[in-house]
């Protein structure tokens, strides 16, 4: 007797309430991506409740050769959940166990649970997960992508806050990798290489995390400049001189317009940095001391504060935003945005290069950016029906990327690769390639693990 796939996953899960293979949960997981023309639909969606479960799927996928993608809240910007090949989709947004143990300030949770979950949880102790890509992601996601976000600058990426991960390898067997610990020099760092795997190496189950202090007082600080070149030039002072910002964020004249335009706001329309210090009330004070003695040797030109908790949220909310509001000022458009990251002392240059390039390509664009980390992304707003257009847009990126490596940045700095940023990454790592291959062959022999993905197999 021969079993469809949902009768197979239901086998493995138990309750038949656990597996869709419904045309819209399909389409749910597999929607297209704005310039990529092979996106394709899962077969199955599973929602598996234990690691036991993700194990018994995977091995089962292993068994038959079937594709396996993991998914989060599929809020990742570069088609890395589209499943390729079709097969499984593993929707894991159902481990949601937390555990915080507030005493050795760490949290170990399912790859299930939102950033804002954590956070809840966390709060009840006085502390907080800080890692923030603006969307509502799962630490699974979030692990699985390295991503990073406006606080980055203070607390890093994913990468240095993860300490400890349960991983299901593409056999369906189940390690653990790190410790509970806030350093160890126990063999190869396998954690690491899990962190930004993007799906291809294992599926996480469990994430072990580090917490923080919620700090007591939050200033949040606005500084204009004439030119993006002067407001990044400040931003490379701050970091050098040791300026505990917490946030450090570009955003462009015309991204303030939509912003704007779309919160109710009216910021003026030069470039702007907005900064978040944060510490006990005297050490945020003398910080933002610090912070306005060097914007104005920086040649700053209007310098707003607010400490009020609705107007710093009102701000950051606006800043959180502004992808929506750069679509709301160009109905019909799609951003299709860079996303590198070069050493600080090259910022304001990169950034006056992407510029000019920019002017060129004679479409609207935006710069913002978390500028501490020499991290930011020129958004290009197109028209994806127009198939000039987008060559255009594609060729600008390119020339982004390149004058980025040649400054010895990299072509993605948080969203990761998935498939739109392949092409960058062979430019970025040809040498490297073969060796990444053989990582994933030596980890997912039959390439089961979310295919086609960070490069072509
Ligand atoms: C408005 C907006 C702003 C954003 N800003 C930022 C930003 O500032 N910084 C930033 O870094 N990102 C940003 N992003 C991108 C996105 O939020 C991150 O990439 C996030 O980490 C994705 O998490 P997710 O749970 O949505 O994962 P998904 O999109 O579901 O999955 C992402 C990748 O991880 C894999 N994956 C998911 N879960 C697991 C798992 N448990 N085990 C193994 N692999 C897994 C998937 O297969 C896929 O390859 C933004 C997105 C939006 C919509």
């Amino acid at each position: 007797v021969t079993t469809s796939l949902a009768e197979d996953l239901t086998r493995l899960v138990g309750d038949p309430a656990q597996v869709n293979d419904g045309e819209s949960a399909r389409r749910l997981h597999g929607d297209p991506y704005v310039g990529i023309e092979r996106a394709s639909l899962p077969d199955a969606v599973v929602y598996p409740t234990t690691t036991a479960e993700v194990s018994a799927i995977v091995a089962y996928a292993a068994q038959r050769s079937i594709a396996v993608t993991a998914y989060g809240a599929g809020t990742s910007a570069e088609g890395m959940t589209i499943p390729r090949e079709g097969g499984i989709t593993l929707n894991l947004t159902r481990l949601e166990t937390i555990e915080v143990r507030p005493e050795s300030l760490q949290a170990t949770v399912g790859a299930g649970v939102t950033r804002s979950a954590l956070n809840r949880a966390a709060g009840e102790h006085g502390l907080q997960f800080p890692v923030d890509p603006g969307a509502d992601a799962t630490l699974g996601g979030m692990t699985a992508t390295n991503a990073s976000g406006t606080t980055a600058v203070r607390y890093g990426a994913m990468r240095q806050n993860v300490l400890e991960l349960e991983v299901v390898l593409a056999d369906g067997t189940t390690v653990r990798t790190g410790s509970r610990t806030v350093k160890t020099s126990a063999g190869y760092n396998l954690t690491h290489l899990f962190v930004g795997s993007e799906g291809t190496l294992g599926v996480i189950c469990s994430v072990t995390v580090r917490l923080y202090g919620i700090p007591e007082h939050v200033i949040a600080a606005r500084a204009a400049f004439a030119t993006l070149e002067a407001a990044s030039a400040c931003a490379t002072a701050l970091i050098a001189a040791g300026v505990s910002v917490q946030r450090v964020e570009l955003l462009d004249a015309g991204t303030l317009a939509a912003m704007n335009a779309y919160k109710g706001l009216d910021v003026p329309l030069v470039p702007h940095l907005f900064l978040e210090l944060a510490g006990t009330r005297e050490s945020a004070e003398a910080e933002l001391g610090e912070a306005r003695e060097i914007a104005e040797a920086s040649g700053v030109r209007g310098w707003e504060t607010a400490t009020a908790h609705a107007e710093r949220r009102r701000l950051w909310e606006a800043r959180h935003e502004v992808l929506f509001a750069m679509e709301h000022a160009h109905p019909g458009a799609t951003c299709k945005g860079t996303d590198t990251c070069v050493p600080l002392g090259e910022l304001p240059g990169a950034i006056a290069h992407s510029r000019r390039v920019m002017e060129e390509a004679g479409f609207p664009a935006y710069i913002i950016g978390h500028v501490g980390d020499g991290n930011y992304h020129a958004m290009f707003m197109v028209d994806p029906a127009d198939g000039a257009q987008m060559a255009r847009q594609k060729a600008a990126e390119a020339e982004i990327v390149h004058d980025c490596l040649a400054r010895h940045g990299t072509s993605t700095g948080e969203t990761g690769v998935g498939i739109s940023k392949m092409g960058h990454v062979a430019a970025e790592h040809a040498d490297l390639l073969p060796l990444m291959r053989a990582v994933k062959t030596m980890l997912d022999p039959s390439g089961i693990l979310n295919p086609g993905k960070i490069f072509e197999p």
